[in-house]
């Protein structure tokens, strides 16, 4: 039997087994890219998101080289945060799971916010690979209980974050541990400027691979945008998650304090939800992940720092209760539904000084539908000043004493609701006061 079309990446076989036991039948674009040039001891660079098979594009070539009889780390991979590392060990273990007991690989994970004497009673035996984050990683070398002058292969993954975060001068002191001839595999979604200086000093002549994100682009993504238009943002975050009632969805804050508050208020309704950010202490951001994955949670609110990289899967829907800072975010955050064929829906709030933004992520070939609630239900928009003018129209709207459409169809009236209709009849009410004065003036004449 064919097992597979890993084949042809020359993996050994209790490899090929793991991948087919995971149900996984070809390579991805940046497995079949990258898997040889590794393989081959070259250095690389590989730009692509989450999402693209990237982890198992440098674990698959480190675990088919590792000599299981010499008892030295023979591969350190770094992530800038604990819960990518704990990814990346638990993918690899399922790799190792299928090894040869008489040739068994070990794996350690080091990663902050556990117990330091812990950590260096794992290392009492030399590990032959170590997955973790920069900082316990280098505390581990520092205290001589992790060796790796003799380590060839170093993996910065999502190194644009370890930049941002502050990490990249802890893998330096790593990388400058190790041995001379190191090998350096180095995965970012984008490739910073300030990043060059450290590829420059470690990288020698490296294969760089990118592969583009498919799903943005892709159909299987409805991309929502939807206008605030003065409304209060928590009521209409609230609304959209009830209308949605997705299987699993991600709400995406760009800070903490928003993601406490789109939490809180959610929770407030009685949904089910759980928060995701840097001000958690890690032992609630494990539980939290642990909840994700055991699909407990309906909807998950996080920033992106803490979110990134992270592959839950199940994913139905993204909110977006703001645009991010940084564009390539959106990228991301919509990057973590409609996988693998799958549809997604990803909602995002707008404001009207969100225009030139938008108009960005168009450039690059997202195309959105414009759509709001009516009591409940999604309408579509034509254009975003078409439907100012609709709303005006509509006779439910204007209306000041029935509660429009809603009441009469014996549906609950929403809080803003009864606001807006005041708002409207006083606009009205000054509007007749305006003609009256008119009337009488031109009377006067
Ligand atoms: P990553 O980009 O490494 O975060 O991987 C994203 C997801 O793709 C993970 O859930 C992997 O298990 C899955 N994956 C990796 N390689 C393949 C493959 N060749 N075929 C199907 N799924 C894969």
């Amino acid at each position: 039997m064919e097992k597979s079309q890993f084949k042809r990446l020359e993996l050994q076989p209790f490899l090929l087994e793991a991948l087919h036991a995971q149900g996984f039948k070809k390579p991805t674009e940046i497995q079949e890219r990258l898997v040889p040039a590794i393989s081959n001891g070259k250095d690389v660079i590989g730009q692509s998101e989450t999402g693209s098979g990237k982890t198992l594009a440098f674990l698959l070539p480190i675990v088919n080289n590792i000599d299981p009889m010499n008892l030295e780390v023979q591969a350190v991979i770094t992530a800038p945060t604990r819960e990518l590392a704990t990814q990346i060990h638990n993918e690899l273990k399922k790799l190792l799971d299928y090894c040869d007991p008489e040739q068994m690989i070990q794996a350690k994970l080091m990663v902050g916010g556990t117990d330091r004497l812990r950590s260096m009673e794992k290392l009492k035996m030399q590990p032959h690979i170590v997955v973790g984050t920069p900082g316990r990683i280098h505390d581990m070398v520092t205290e001589q209980a992790l060796k790796i002058y003799t380590t060839a292969t170093l993996v910065v993954d999502e190194a644009d974050q370890m930049l941002d975060m502050g990490f990249i001068a802890d893998v330096d002191k790593i990388a400058a541990r190790m041995s001379e001839e190191l090998q350096m595999l180095v995965f970012s979604a984008t490739i910073p400027e300030k990043l060059q200086p450290f590829l420059k000093k470690y990288m020698n002549n490296p294969r760089h691979v990118h592969v583009k994100p498919k799903q943005v682009t892709t159909p299987n993504i409805d991309h929502r945008l939807m206008p605030l238009r003065h409304r209060d943002k928590l009521q209409l975050v609230t609304d959209i998650a009830t209308a949605l009632n997705p299987f699993l969805a991600i709400i995406f804050t760009n800070t903490k304090e928003a993601a406490d508050e789109v939490a809180d208020t959610l929770a407030a309704q009685g949904l089910n939800v759980d928060r995701l950010h840097g001000g958690l202490h890690p032992r609630q951001r494990k539980q939290v992940m642990k909840r994700v994955k055991d699909l407990k949670t309906q909807f998950l609110v996080a920033t992106d720092l803490a979110a990134r990289g992270i592959d839950i899967k199940g994913v139905s829907h993204i909110i977006n209760y703001e645009l991010p800072k940084d564009l390539d975010f959106y990228v991301h955050r919509v990057g973590r539904t409609g996988r693998a064929g799958d549809t997604g829906v990803a909602v995002t709030l707008y404001e009207q000084t969100d225009q030139f933004a938008i108009d960005k992520l168009k450039k690059r070939g997202i195309s959105f539908t414009y759509v709001d609630l009516r009591r409940g239900d999604w309408v579509t928009l034509e254009k975003p000043k078409e439907r100012i003018e609709k709303r005006k129209l509509t006779k439910a709207d204007i209306s000041p004493k029935t509660g429009g459409k809603a009441k009469a169809k014996g549906k609950a009236v929403k809080p803003g609701y009864k606001k807006k209709q005041r708002w409207q009849q006083e606009q009205e009410e000054k509007r007749q006061r305006k003609l009256a004065r008119r009337k009488q003036g031109r009377n006067k004449r």
